[in-house]
This record gives C-alpha cells, sequence and structure tokens, in this order.
C-alpha cells in the first residue's frame, strides 16, 4: 500500500523555520513522484510565491494557495495530475477555484471601518514594498510576490483591543474572519486549507474514480491554520514548532485522522525523515 495523495504546509513544514532551507526534501520529493504519489501544496502564501516555490522544488499543479483560499488546477486538456502546467503563465480562469472573497471586497470593507470609526491599521494593501519587507523581514523581490494577494489581507493592528474587537464583530456580519497569526492579524472570508483540501480530493478528480474513504490521504504541518487539515487526513503529521508550543492533534480510530506522527526533528529534515518512514511502513501493509 502506498499514500494516494500528500498535502502539505511550506513555511516551517517543508521549508526551515529561520533559513528557508530544503534540500533534504529533494530526494524524497524525487521518489514520491517516480511512484505517482502527488504532493498537494496547502499554503497560506499567495500563488507568486508559491509557483517560485513549486519551481525549486521540482512540483506542479495542483497547489492550494492563501490559506485554502484558492485552488489551483492542473490543465484540463493534459488530464489530472501529471499535466505540465507553465507556472509563471497566467493560469486560465477555469483551472482555478476561488473559495475565498475576493482582495478587492476584502479591502473595501477594511477602506469604509476605516473611514467610518478612524481606527489605525495597515494592511498590505497600504503598505508600500519597503514596508512590507520592514515588517515580514522578506527580502524585496519575495516581499512584491507576497503582496500579489487573491482573498487574504495580512494586517497590523495600531488601535486598542476594544476597537480591534469592534472590528472583528462588522468582519463577521460581512461574511469575513478576522485570524489570529504570528505576526499578523489575517481578514479573509470563511475558508480554510481542509476546506480546500476536501474540495480537491472530492470535486476535482484528483483521485480518479475512488471514493475518499478508499484512499490514504497524508496531511503534514506545524502551526494552528493547519489543524483542520490534519484532523482531515488519514495521517497527520505534526512538525514541531518554531515556538516550541506544538500542535497537539488525537488520532480517532473511526474518524481522521486515523493516525498522528510527531515529527523527531524540525524541517526540513523531519518532513524528509517523516515521508520517509511513512513509505516504508505502508508497503508492508
Ligand atoms: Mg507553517
Amino acid at each position: 500500500m502506498k499514500p494516494d495523495c500528500i498535502f502539505t504546509d511550506m513555511d516551517g513544514t517543508v521549508l526551515g523555520h529561520s533559513d528557508y532551507e530544503y534540500a533534504p526534501v529533494l530526494p524524497v520529493l524525487e521518489q514520491l513522484a517516480e511512484e505517482g504519489i502527488p504532493v498537494v501544496v496547502n499554503s497560506s502564501k499567495t500563488y507568486a510565491e508559491i509557483a517560485t516555490w513549486l519551481e525549486k522544488l521540482n512540483l506542479e499543479p495542483p497547489f492550494i494557495s492563501e490559506n485554502g483560499g484558492v485552488i489551483y488546477l492542473p490543465s484540463r486538456a493534459q488530464g489530472p495530475i501529471q499535466a505540465q502546467v507553465p507556472i509563471r503563465a497566467q493560469v486560465p480562469a477555469g483551472n482555478k477555484q476561488i473559495l475565498g472573497t475576493p482582495y478587492p471586497q476584502i479591502r473595501a470593507f477594511m477602506q469604509q471601518v476605516r473611514e467610518e470609526f478612524d481606527w489605525q491599521f495597515e494592511g498590505f494593501g497600504d503598505m508600500s514594498v519597503d514596508r512590507v519587507v520592514e515588517t515580514t523581514g522578506l527580502a524585496t523581490k519575495d516581499a512584491e510576490q507576497a503582496m500579489q494577494r487573491e482573498v487574504t489581507e495580512p494586517m497590523l493592528w495600531h488601535d486598542s483591543e476594544e476597537s480591534l474587537e469592534a472590528f472583528i464583530q462588522l468582519a463577521e456580519r460581512t461574511g469575513l474572519q478576522v485570524v489570529r497569526g504570528g505576526r499578523f492579524y489575517h481578514v479573509m472570508g470563511q475558508h480554510d486549507k481542509a476546506k480546500a483540501m476536501n474540495w480537491l480530493l472530492t470535486e476535482s478528480g484528483l483521485l480518479g474514480q475512488k471514493q475518499r474513504e478508499n484512499v490514504c490521504v497524508v496531511a503534514l504541518g506545524d502551526g494552528n491554520n493547519d489543524r483542520a487539515m490534519l484532523e482531515a487526513a488519514d495521517i497527520a503529521v505534526v512538525l514541531p514548532a518554531g515556538n516550541f508550543s506544538s500542535l497537539e492533534i488525537d488520532a480517532k480510530p473511526d474518524g481522521y485522522p486515523k493516525q498522528v506522527i510527531y515529527a523527531q526533528k524540525a524541517a526540513p529534515e523531519g518532513w524528509a525523515e517523516t515521508v520517509r518512514r511513512i513509505l516504508k511502513d505502508l508497503k508492508g501493509r
């Protein structure tokens, strides 16, 4: 037996926490490609950022950007999974499934409440590239890619706790949610990594004729925004978090996840080692 599909977070899961190191995962990705096991990147990063990483990792669509907000599918003409979509090319509208709220709509909400209440906050849409570099620590080119947003807006809050609460309530009334990340709040629609993963598994033809209950899905992540995805997989792999407060996920004998594995090492070694171990263990079944 082998996994039918692997869904993975990027930062702190495939990529090292501070150094973005990824060399140890390359031979494992090669092995997965040889065995025909698709690896689907499921990240909070933007399309532009993920596209750059897919080239480095030699991966292909489908992939999921902006916390489950957009799903990029392989070119239909070439069939699922094996398709060679030129990543840098514009993705045709039909090859993209949007689960999130369009960025201009999120920005319009933020502008409206700013004008009405004079609250002090800063979204990426308010920042220059230099300011994004300053607040994220990203290099200029990476900051430019991070600013090409489709369905989520990172925000720094410079006002009181009370006004933040009021902002969150107004956002929720508009159908949006405000998710607390490490450094930023994220203003976005009602989507998450699990909803996008399940859409790909059940609606996209990714699994061919197979039903969800007959396939083995492995998911890997390290952060709170990975929790739902890990809890919807057959085998959940938790990578140690950068701040040492790692996720705790329980296995459910009658549901998902059937098995939880805590990687001993951090990314990228932890990713490479654990996936190798899963492949070996499943082979014996
Ligand atoms: Mg992460």
